[in-house]
């Protein structure tokens, strides 16, 4: 039996609220709201935060620190031992701090260099599943953000298919912040042309039928697109995955 901390209302609140935008903005689309998965953005939040969201049924957790995520996934097994949570690093990466990814993620979403992909397959230990990747996409082009530039896509991700105990999952963004809704679908739905025309490419790649390295294309199906202020643009133009921190579990504190 898994014992979880009782649910504060609020966050039962927020995460039901959650949901039904989803449901709405699916709806709106034309699309079944189960092909949207919710990741539970828990920086900055404690290991009871996401024990409490578990017992609502959440269990994709995303964090963007590695230190702050070990000592928590670290503290949510010892909490509830039999709990099975996924964890997803969607922060910036330092190509010498890769091995905790390696070692303790289950997704990495962030990788915008192929270095950070070649330490990640060499680390990912044999006794685990392969660790399932997306690729980062400065889709704003941003200087102060990561991300690979949209022309260097499809040489990141040719490389990275062929790499062992790694699997393609898809595309991440964080598009610029505006409040305009227009201007989020735009760079979402350009997100979604580089995704499908990417996925084209690596089916045809000469020799790059599946499998094209250990990358079945059909693996290629995630783009995680659309956080706590933009998920409906998100969804609308074809999001997969969205990525909600402050609509679940409230504002963060500055980080120090
Ligand atoms: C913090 C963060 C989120 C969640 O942002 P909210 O606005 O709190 O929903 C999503 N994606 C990434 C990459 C983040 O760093």
């Amino acid at each position: 039996m898994l014992s979880l901390p009782t649910l504060p209302p609020h966050l039962q609140a927020n995460l039901q609220g959650v949901h039904e935008r989803i449901t709405k903005a699916a709806r709106a689309a034309g699309r079944d709201s189960s092909s949207v998965r919710l990741l539970a953005v828990s920086k900055a939040f404690p290991a009871e935060a996401v024990l409490a969201a578990a017992r609502a049924g959440q269990r994709s957790f995303g964090e963007n620190y590695a230190q702050e995520a070990i000592a928590k996934m670290e503290a949510v097994a010892n909490l509830a031992p039999e709990l099975i949570v996924e964890w997803h690093f969607i922060g910036p990466i330092q190509s010498n701090k890769t091995r905790l990814l390696a070692e303790r993620f289950d997704w990495v979403q962030s990788v915008d260099r192929l270095k950070v992909a070649e330490r990640l397959a060499e680390q990912r230990p044999l006794n685990l599943p392969a660790l399932n990747l997306l690729l980062q996409v400065n889709i704003s082009g941003e200087a102060s953000k990561g991300g690979t530039a949209p022309d260097e896509l499809l040489s990141l991700a040719r490389s990275v298919v062929a790499l062992p105990r790694l699997l393609l999952r898809g595309l991440m963004a964080v598009p610029a912040a505006t409040d305009s809704v227009a201007e989020q679908r735009a760079a979402f739905r350009q997100m979604k042309q580089l995704f499908n025309q990417l996925r084209n490419q690596l089916r045809d790649e000469p020799g790059g039928r599946p499998p094209l390295g250990a990358n079945p294309v059909s693996a290629f199906d995630t783009l995680s697109i659309g956080m706590s202020s933009d998920l409906e643009a998100a969804v609308a133009e074809g999001s997969t995955m969205v990525r909600v921190g402050t609509g679940i579990f409230g504002a963060r504190a500055a980080r120090q």
